[in-house]
């Protein structure tokens, strides 16, 4: 008996959440949702699609949590509290044991954020998903990232480079998944890490009011600096002997390649942020240890990214393509 496309949202997309501020959820023609008075909404919407964001044969739990991981990290860049989530999905056949294991993924991630799904779409079709978050920032305290200004300590959380790693380990494994017998402990550690990104929020809730600018870094971290230098109209100084490469991935990647994959690859869902160099100390002083993060250089006046290795000048990879600069 094949499921149809109303039982189907309310078996798997329906579950209630405790936020008061839902005036009117999953069921009518859109929902219904309270602003807190003098906040500002910040909106954000991310598409996953099959064989493009995410391998063909992936857990489904995997795709539902990386769905809204990718828009939970736009929130946390942005400093902002998420809320609200709608989300479309687009799948060629409603097999319940996948959209079981996508609907655990997606809630147990919301349920941790306190993100309410209050909406969506269900159509027949190639296997994509999009969804948009929503929540609030006081105006005046969201991390934007035009506020770099030269003499800023540059910062980057975790351990960047390690998904893709992971991505790489998982494209030459014969299965998608994070389980595969064949893996080693650390292989699956850097597996887990691109396919169960943790969306930095408790970071950018930390940095609201500190950091002078902010970005999650989804595309490359020396890509994604470009833009934020961009965007701040100045330059950077990227200490290569200060990267922070994690043993996993050294282990995985030897030095050199760790190096590129860090500075390079994607989907590392870290945020990437400046501070005024006084305000470092009271940072690593709030955050406690929510969250690792590491000084990764300078901002400087001139535009465009420099690479520097205990002081001496040092190309960055791919700066050929130095169009933001
Ligand atoms: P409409 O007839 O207005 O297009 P739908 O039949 O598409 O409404 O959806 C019915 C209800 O289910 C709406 O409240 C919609 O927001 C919600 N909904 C549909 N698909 C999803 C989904 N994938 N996730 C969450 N809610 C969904
Ligand atoms: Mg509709």
């Amino acid at each position: 008996m094949p499921l149809g496309e109303f039982e189907l949202i309310s078996r798997y997309f329906n579950r209630r959440s405790s936020r008061g501020d839902v005036v009117l959820g999953v069921g009518d023609d859109a929902a219904l949702l309270q602003v807190p008075p003098g906040k500002l909404l910040v909106a954000a919407t991310d598409t996953l699609v099959e064989g493009r964001h995410f391998l063909s044969g992936t857990a489904p739990e995997a795709i539902g949590h990386q769905a809204l991981a990718v828009n939970l990290s736009d929130m946390a860049a942005m400093g902002a509290e998420p809320a609200w989530a709608l989300m479309s999905l687009s799948t060629p056949v409603a097999d319940e044991r996948w959209l079981e294991g996508f609907a655990e993924g997606l809630y147990s991630l919301a349920e941790r954020y306190d993100v309410a799904l209050v909406g969506g779409d269900t159509v027949r079709g190639p296997l994509v998903v999009t969804i948009e978050v929503l929540g609030f920032v006081e105006p005046g305290l969201a991390l934007r990232r035009d506020g770099a200004c030269p003499g800023d300590a540059l910062y980057v959380s975790g351990w960047p480079g390690e998904a893709a790693a992971g991505l790489e380990i998982l494209k030459s494994a014969q299965s998608s998944s994070a389980a595969d017998a064949s893996l080693s402990e650390p292989q699956r550690g850097l597996v887990h890490r691109f396919l169960h990104p943790e969306p930095r929020v408790a970071l950018g809730r930390a940095l609201r009011g500190r950091a002078t600018s902010a970005m999650d870094v989804s595309d490359g971290l020396l890509g994604d600096l470009a833009k934020l230098c961009a965007a701040s109209q100045c330059g950077a100084r990227v200490d290569l002997d200060r990267l922070p490469v994690s043993p996993a991935l050294l282990a995985a990647a030897g030095q050199q390649r760790a190096e590129s994959l860090l500075l390079q690859g994607g989907d590392d869902y870290e945020l990437l942020f400046t501070l005024p160099p006084d305000r470092a100390d009271e940072l690593e002083s709030v955050l406690g240890d929510t969250c690792p993060v590491h000084r990764l250089g300078t901002i400087e006046p001139d535009r465009g990214l420099r690479g520097a290795r205990h002081g001496v000048e040092e190309k960055l990879p791919g700066a050929g393509f130095d169009h933001f600069a």
